[in-house]
C-alpha cells in the first residue's frame, strides 16, 4: 500500500502487468477482494496457459461446442459483433495469426508468406458459432482459435467497478495497464498520463482529466520487434494477416465502459484519422485521442473530458 494526499494506492501485478488501484480510504480486505476478482475472470478468458475456458474452446475447434460461464458467452459475443462491424479489423478469431507472430513474446519472428496464407482461412468470426440457448461456442473448423487479447482487461475493469459500486465506494480508479477505468470524481476529476510512444513510461505527452469514464490506450510501442529498420506491433490487420502499417503511434478512447475502450481502440487504429472521427461524429459517447508519427495529437471531440498538453514537441489539434 501507498499513500499520497488522502489517495490510498494499492499494487499487484496481474494478466502480466502491474496493477494499481486508488481508493480514498485505507481497505486492504477490498483490495484484496478486487485483486481476487481480476484473478477469477483472468482464469476464464486467459489464452496464455494451458487451461481457461477459452482455452477449451480452442482445443475443442472442429470437433464439438463447449458451453462455457454467462460472462463469457456474453464477452464473446460482443467480441463476435465487433467483428462483424463495417470496416472492422476487430478479430476474435485471430488466434491462430497472433499465435504464429508471437510479437513480444520469445521468438517473435516474420513468418513465412505461406504460413500466413494458410493461417488467413481459420481466422473468420462468422465461423465462431454461438447457441444462446446452450450458452455455448463453437469454433466450425479446426485451427480456430478465439483470442480476447484485445479486450479482457475492458471487461474485467468494468467488473472491478461494478464490485466496487455495490461495495458503495464513490471514489476509486482501478489500472490494468493501458486499461483505466474510474469511479466518481475526486476534485473536479481524475488526472491520466498519456504516454509519450516509445519513450519511458513516466514520460507523458499530455493529461486527460475524466469522471466516472474509462479511459484506454492501445499503443503501437507497448509490444512489438524490429527486423531489417521495420517495426512490427502487436495488432494483426486481419484482412493481410501482417501488422497493421499506419501513421498512428497510439490511440487512446475516453467511453463509460473499458470494454466500449477496448472495442473502440481495435476499430479506430484500423480506420486512422480522418475515417475515425468521421465514424465517432456519429458516437457522442465514444471520443479519441490520435497520436500521430508525425507529432500530431489529434481530438475526436473533448466532451467528456479535459485534455493538457504537457510536451510543446506535439502539436494539439481539435
Ligand atoms: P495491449 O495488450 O497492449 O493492451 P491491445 O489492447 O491493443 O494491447 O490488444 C492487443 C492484443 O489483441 C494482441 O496482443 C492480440 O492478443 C489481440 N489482437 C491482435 N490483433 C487483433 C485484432 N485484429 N482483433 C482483435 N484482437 C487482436
Ligand atoms: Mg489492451
Ligand atoms: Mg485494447
Amino acid at each position: 500500500m501507498s499513500q499520497t494526499e488522502g489517495v490510498y494506492g494499492y499494487s499487484a501485478v496481474l494478466m502480466g502487468s502491474p496493477i494499481l488501484l486508488k481508493l480514498f480510504e485505507h481497505n486492504q480486505t477490498l483490495a484484496s477482494q478486487v485483486f481476487r476478482l481480476i484473478k477469477q475472470y483472468e482464469d476464464l478468458l486467459t489464452v496464455n496457459r494451458a487451461e481457461s475456458q477459452v482455452m477449451s474452446i480452442n482445443h475443442a475447434a472442429g470437433k464439438h461446442p463447449v458451453t462455457v460461464s454467462r460472462p463469457v458467452f456474453e464477452l464473446i459475443k460482443c467480441a463476435k459483433a465487433a467483428s462483424q462491424f463495417p470496416d472492422s479489423i476487430f478479430n476474435l478469431a485471430i488466434g491462430p495469426l497472433v499465435k504464429r507472430w508471437k510479437i513480444g513474446f520469445k521468438g517473435d519472428s516474420v513468418p513465412p508468406e505461406q504460413d500466413i496464407a494458410a493461417l488467413l482461412p481459420r481466422t473468420q468470426p462468422h465461423q465462431v458459432v454461438l447457441d444462446e440457448a446452450e450458452g455455448s461456442v463453437y469454433l466450425a473448423h479446426a485451427g480456430m482459435e478465439i483470442d480476447l487479447g484485445a479486450i479482457a482487461k475492458g471487461y474485467i475493469a468494468d467488473r472491478v467497478r461494478d464490485f466496487l459500486r455495490r461495495q458503495g465506494v464513490e471514489q476509486g480508479l482501478i489500472n490494468l495497464g493501458g486499461n483505466v477505468q474510474t469511479l466518481g470524481s475526486p476534485e473536479g476529476g481524475w488526472s491520466i498520463g498519456l504516454k509519450k510512444p516509445f519513450s519511458e513510461p513516466d514520460e507523458m505527452l499530455g493529461v486527460i482529466e475524466v469522471a466516472n469514464k474509462s479511459v484506454v490506450t492501445s499503443g503501437v510501442y507497448e509490444r512489438y520487434f524490429e527486423l531489417d529498420g521495420k517495426r512490427y506491433h502487436h495488432i494483426i490487420d486481419p484482412r493481410t494477416g501482417y501488422p497493421l502499417d499506419n501513421d498512428l503511434e497510439s490511440v487512446t478512447i475516453v467511453s463509460t465502459d473499458s470494454l466500449d475502450g477496448d472495442i473502440w481502440t481495435t476499430l479506430i487504429y484500423g480506420m486512422g484519422v480522418e475515417k475515425g472521427c468521421a465514424v465517432l461524429a456519429n458516437r457522442p459517447d465514444i471520443e479519441a485521442i490520435f497520436v500521430t508519427r508525425q507529432r500530431e495529437i489529434i481530438l475526436s471531440s473533448a466532451s467528456q473530458f479535459r485534455f493538457t498538453l504537457l510536451d510543446d514537441g506535439y502539436q494539439l489539434i481539435t
